[in-house]
């Protein structure tokens, strides 16, 4: 019985301690190298993002870092380093988030937004990322982690899935990290914006995010 436990300890661990990207990476540097996720909440100082001014009243800028708080404490309590572009309500602009991600470090990049339409029935979760040459590692390995991300919040939400997209955003372009925007759903509309409002949605939002991340860690 002890060891089916101790087994299953080891099943469930992350890849933060079993290694998938260790792995490769110590093979060829001879050394053991973590990941260093980089997160990236969207917006924040005197760039609130998209405001829902009708009940619930929700401020992207608020709702992208408290959504990136969590997905760092799921992370962390796999064992991963996580690096965050902004903690608090401060402008950072786009290129110094991936200038930070460069100089810390960064083995990928995964950015946090929240989506409005002109249409109010549009709602669902979708992820960009910036083909930057088909095929190419990075296009192939940006491409990945937002199908992987995607595959789980969908799973972990409920969530309708939008796909995933490519998109000319400045963090993904000028990015030399494998980098990925979620936009987590629509303000605009009402029902998706009463679940956003919840903490209890995002808490989920965040933990199938950070699992997405783990499951592509592990890949
Ligand atoms: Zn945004």
């Amino acid at each position: 019985m002890k060891w089916i436990v101790i087994l299953l300890c080891f099943l469930l661990s992350s890849c933060a301690h079993r290694g998938g990207w260790e792995r490769a990476s110590s093979a060829r540097q001879g050394q053991k190298q973590s990941p260093v996720i980089i997160l990236d909440p969207g917006h924040g100082g005197t760039s609130p993002g998209t405001k829902r001014n009708a009940a619930p009243v929700i401020v992207e800028k608020n709702l992208t870092l408290e959504c990136a708080l969590k997905v760092r404490d799921y992370l962390q309590k796999r064992g991963y380093i996580v690096r965050l572009t902004r903690t608090k309500d401060e402008d950072v602009s786009l290129h110094k988030r991936v200038d930070l991600a460069h100089q810390w470090g960064g083995t990928f990049f995964v950015s946090i937004h929240f989506n409005h339409a002109p249409n109010p029935r549009a709602h669902g979760i979708e992820i960009f990322y910036y083909n930057k040459s088909q095929g190419s590692p990075l296009t192939t390995q940006s491409k990945k982690l937002a199908t992987t991300i995607l595959d789980s919040v969908v799973a972990g939400t409920k969530a309708k899935s939008r796909g995933v997209r490519e998109g000319d955003y400045c963090v993904l372009r000028e990015n030399r990290l494998p980098a990925v925007l979620i936009e987590g759903g629509f303000f605009s509309n009402a029902a998706e914006a009463k679940k956003l409002a919840t903490p209890r949605y995002i808490d989920s939002l965040a933990q199938s995010i950070a699992e997405g991340i783990d499951r592509f860690v592990c890949s």
